[in-house]
């Protein structure tokens, strides 16, 4: 069987994995022991290719390596972070960009995650002009893994990146699985993490400014 004829189920898609390798690339770190061992169809070129998809536990493994290799658990954020800049989604970023502004992307992002990972739910409650609280659900009621987490937190803040417009703010002020590590307490201990997002406004087009 080719990795074409490969059947997997449309859990975790690989423009998560292809995010993880090709910021792995960015800090010089080997691709060969983010893959090592992995079972068929699993190679790098399999991983690399944004259309493809990998079970939850694939995933989570080449996260967790990431991790270990650079000694960082949050790793993920700053992959989620660099996403702008190392462009591993397959061309999604050229289609939200073309949305009016950050607070559309915020708002879709039920739509736009399902590109990433069914395996979790989100849900965005815009609370201003500039603002939003963002909370993701596990799969089946369990928790939203670290990684998913940790990847959530980086891609807020990095939404604004798309239209040149400084990182978002993000504090997390409830999590699942890391509940000592907040920027607020958390008010009361839930199967979900949940982030206050605030942003900058995009500049007004020179058209609609008075002169
Ligand atoms: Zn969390």
């Amino acid at each position: 069987m080719s990795t074409d004829q490969a059947i997997i189920q449309k859990e975790v898609s690989c423009r998560v994995v292809n995010s993880v390798l090709k910021y792995a690339q960015t800090r010089g770190i080997s691709l060969d022991r983010l893959v090592e061992g992995l079972p068929f169809p699993y190679t790098k070129e399999y991983l690399s290719n944004p259309l493809n998809w990998v079970t939850p536990e694939i995933s989570e493994l080449i996260c967790d390596r990431a991790a270990e290799i650079t000694g960082d658990r949050a790793i993920m954020s700053k992959v989620g972070m660099a996403i702008p800049l190392i462009r591993p989604l397959g061309g999604l970023d050229t289609s939200v960009r073309k949305l009016a502004g950050p607070s559309m992307v915020y708002r879709l992002l039920p739509t736009y995650t399902r590109f990433f990972n069914t395996t979790f739910r989100i849900k965005p409650n815009i609370t201003g002009k500039t603002t939003a609280t963002i909370e993701i659900f596990g799969p089946r009621g369990n928790a939203p893994s670290k990684n998913t987490c940790y990847l959530i937190q980086g891609i807020l803040a990095a939404i604004p990146a798309l239209w040149n417009l400084p990182a978002a703010e993000v504090r997390k002020t409830c999590c699942a699985h890391d509940p000592e590590n907040l920027d607020e307490v958390s008010p009361s201990p839930r199967n979900s993490c949940v982030f206050d997002v605030q942003w900058q406004p995009k500049p007004l087009a020179p058209e609609f400014l008075c002169v």
